[in-house]
């Protein structure tokens, strides 16, 4: 059987999502031989235009992205979004609060025309994605797990409850204990609670459960006197996309 051909794309983002693809150490062996890589703009100096699955790293932000995403998608059979650029407009998103003029103007003053860039979104908002693996960045676990899924032909399982769960069942103390906030009860879990293990607060990189209203972690809201919706209000720095869109709703 021929293996399936895969390709690592990157839109507007850092680079650290295919970062972590080329950090997953023991594991990249087996991933290069279950898969052929025949595109991976920051790995592989040849590149392909015949592959089946394709790994897209960044938010649509200029034209260009919006080119090369469409031509993507009408190659690809199957599109994994890595990363929360990808997955949610990420970071790149806090440009639209702005404007995306005004920040054009902000950053590259009377050179702003030079410019192509366009309001930021998820590429969801243009092509179908098949899965997400969420995150900033994602886990390099969750995403060699979506493609062996796939290759062995059964659905990927991609959490839908919050960072809570996975938190406490750590025994980690809540970050709202020690004088912290946290959006865990309404972010999507997978990452392990990482931050709040850290004794950091969640930012929820990996977007918010699907339906906050009945999948938040409610006794926590209740313990500590918030609502779905203060939380929802914090969810600027990788959701802004989101808010965005359903303001304008
Ligand atoms: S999701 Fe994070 S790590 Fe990935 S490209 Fe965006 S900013 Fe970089
Ligand atoms: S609110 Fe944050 S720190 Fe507290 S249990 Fe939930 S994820 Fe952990
Ligand atoms: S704890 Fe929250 S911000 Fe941190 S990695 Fe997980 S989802 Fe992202």
């Amino acid at each position: 059987m021929s293996k399936p051909k895969v390709g690592v794309f990157g839109l507007a983002g850092c680079g650290g999502c295919q970062l972590e693809i080329l950090n997953l150490e023991d594991e990249l062996i087996d991933f290069i031989c279950a898969v052929d890589i025949v595109h991976f703009t920051e790995a592989i100096t040849e590149h392909s235009d015949t592959y089946d699955i394709a790994l897209i790293e960044g938010s649509v932000s200029t034209k260009h992205d919006l080119e090369r995403l469409e031509h993507i998608a009408s190659v690809a059979k199957i599109i994994i979004a890595i990363g929360a650029c990808s997955s949610t407009g990420g970071l790149n998103c806090l440009k639209n609060l702005y404007g995306t003029e005004k920040a054009k103007e902000l950053v590259y003053g009377d050179k702003k025309d030079w410019i192509d860039a366009i309001d930021t979104k998820p590429i969801d908002a243009y092509v179908k994605v098949d899965y997400h693996a969420r995150g900033c960045p994602p886990t390099r676990a969750e995403i060699v797990d979506i493609v062996k899924s796939l290759i062995m032909g059964k659905v990927p399982e991609i959490p839908d409850y919050p960072v809570c769960i996975e938190c406490k069942r750590l025994g980690n103390i809540c970050v709202y204990e020690t004088g912290g906030t946290c959006m865990g009860p309404v972010a999507r879990a997978g990452c392990n609670a990482r931050c709040p293990s850290a004794n950091s607060g969640c930012e929820a990189c990996r977007g918010p459960v699907d339906d906050p209203n009945i999948n938040a972690q409610k006794d926590l809201l209740d313990r500590y006197g918030l609502t779905v919706e203060d939380i929802m209000e914090g969810f600027n720095l990788y959701n802004a996309c989101k808010k965005i869109e359903q303001k304008n709703k």
